[in-house]
């Protein structure tokens, strides 16, 4: 649900649909709200089912007739006790459904393993509990369900305000149904995030500068506004490669990657991380867990963990974790050690894409090593003559101007040695 698209491309239509209202209940106090405890674990549930495959998802996500919902719950809260059994004594700061579709998900089911959770680690007083939804009319008839299992934030795939963009991204829901949605889920719960995809096949600038300024307009405290990029895998890549569908220019892609950021900015709404923007105090707390290379355990299919030096990843399919559970009380099929150098390289590659930037001094004495061994010195300074990088004393950022290039700026500054653990 996530977009990060793929994706071929048809010509957007440039019909806009009535402007948005502003919505109630918008950017209110966010600014008051505290930021997750460092110490606080990060609790990551996947849901892995889908009712179709959108074109341009790498995600691991699956179309089934029928789930068992019954044989899914005991097989989770199985899963969960593993995970608080290596991590006992933790607090969780956070909880995040994602998938796949957990909206899906009966929310009797959310509520039993959020209930866990909270008997099992005990929860923080001000625990973020995020589900991904879809905006359909029939996810938006269980929002309340899932506000009153202790769900306080909703992140919806929204996508686009176009339905022709939504038909072309073989999205299951109307610009309409997707306002609706949005429009429930601001009175339903405290924080409301949606996602949009941009620079898609034949969009022009003013159509998604239009499009970005109606979504501002919802007065949602979060936005994640991903670029469309083709996935090995995806239908959108099979049709790429048969020469139906032609990806943006990578420079045009570009300029609206800086027009978004002006634009976004200018309505309070800055990015906090190359993806994601939001009101001053509205951050995700769970995913700053993830940037800040925080610790998070993972549970559900595919999930990744990191926990006390440890990676964990689980099996995929679902069919194969309902077995592994069964037969080992938890889903995991790999679980290693992390080294250290490894760990600094994470570190580093997820805290860069913040805007806040990384402490270079706090990381070292995290990591026992020196400032000066994480970061090439040279090329920091090299690049931030171009203007691609800040550097003030041990704290090292990636400009706005930068984060169109960071990939290839993490790979220039990042030593090789870290690169390759
Ligand atoms: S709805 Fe499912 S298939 Fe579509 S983007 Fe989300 S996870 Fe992927």
């Amino acid at each position: 649900m996530r977009p990060r698209a793929g994706g071929d491309l048809l010509p957007v239509a440039s019909t806009l649909l009535p402007e948005a209202p502003a919505f109630a209940g918008a950017r209110n106090a966010a600014s008051d709200r505290p930021m997750p405890a460092a110490d606080d674990l990060a609790l990551y549930i996947h849901w892995p089912f889908c009712l179709k495959k959108c074109p341009y998802c790498d995600f691991n996500s699956h179309v089934r007739d029928e789930v068992d919902a019954q044989a899914w719950q005991a097989a989770l809260l199985t899963d969960l006790r593993h995970e608080h059994a290596q991590t006992a004594g933790r607090r969780v700061g956070s909880i995040f459904f994602g998938g796949g579709t957990p909206s899906l998900m009966p929310p009797a089911l959310a509520c039993a393993l959020i209930e866990e959770a909270a008997r099992l680690w005990g929860l923080a007083d001000d625990c973020e509990i995020t589900l991904e939804a879809n905006p359909t009319s029939y996810e938006a008839g269980k929002f309340a369900d899932f506000r009153a299992a202790r769900v306080n934030r909703v992140s919806l795939g929204v996508q686009s305000l176009h339905d022709e963009a939504l038909t072309f991204l073989g999205r299951e829901h109307s610009a309409a149904e997707a306002m609706a949605a949005l429009e429930s889920a601001q009175g339903l719960f405290g924080r409301v995030t949606f996602d949009l995809i941009y620079a898609r096949p034949g969009q022009i600038a003013a159509e998604w500068e239009a499009e970005l300024a109606r979504a501002l307009a919802f007065g949602t405290e979060h936005l994640s506004l991903y670029q469309l990029t083709i996935e090995p895998g995806t239908g959108f890549a099979g049709a790429v490669a048969r020469g139906r569908l032609t990806p943006m220019d990578a420079d045009e892609a570009a300029d609206l990657f800086v027009q978004t950021q002006e634009q976004t900015a200018a309505a309070g709404l800055p990015a906090y991380e190359i993806s994601n923007h939001a009101a001053e105090g509205a951050q995700s707390h769970h995913n700053l867990t993830y940037w800040r290379y925080g610790d998070y355990a993972g549970i559900g299919p595919g999930a990744h963990g990191r926990r006390n030096g440890m990676a964990t990843i689980r099996h995929k399919k679902p069919e194969a974790f309902l077995r592994r559970v069964g037969e080992n009380g938890h889903g995991i099929s790999e679980e290693r050690a992390l080294g250290r150098e490894e760990q600094l390289s994470e570190a580093l590659l997820m805290g860069l894409r913040l805007a806040e930037g990384v402490d270079l001094a706090a990381l070292a004495t995290r990591f026992g090593t020196t400032p000066a061994a994480l970061i090439d010195a040279k090329r920091a300074d090299f690049y931030a003559g171009l203007g691609f990088v800040t550097r003030k004393g041990e704290h090292i950022t990636i400009t706005p101007q930068g984060m169109p290039l960071l990939d290839a700026l993490l790979a220039e500054l990042v030593p090789a040695h870290l690169c390759a653990a």
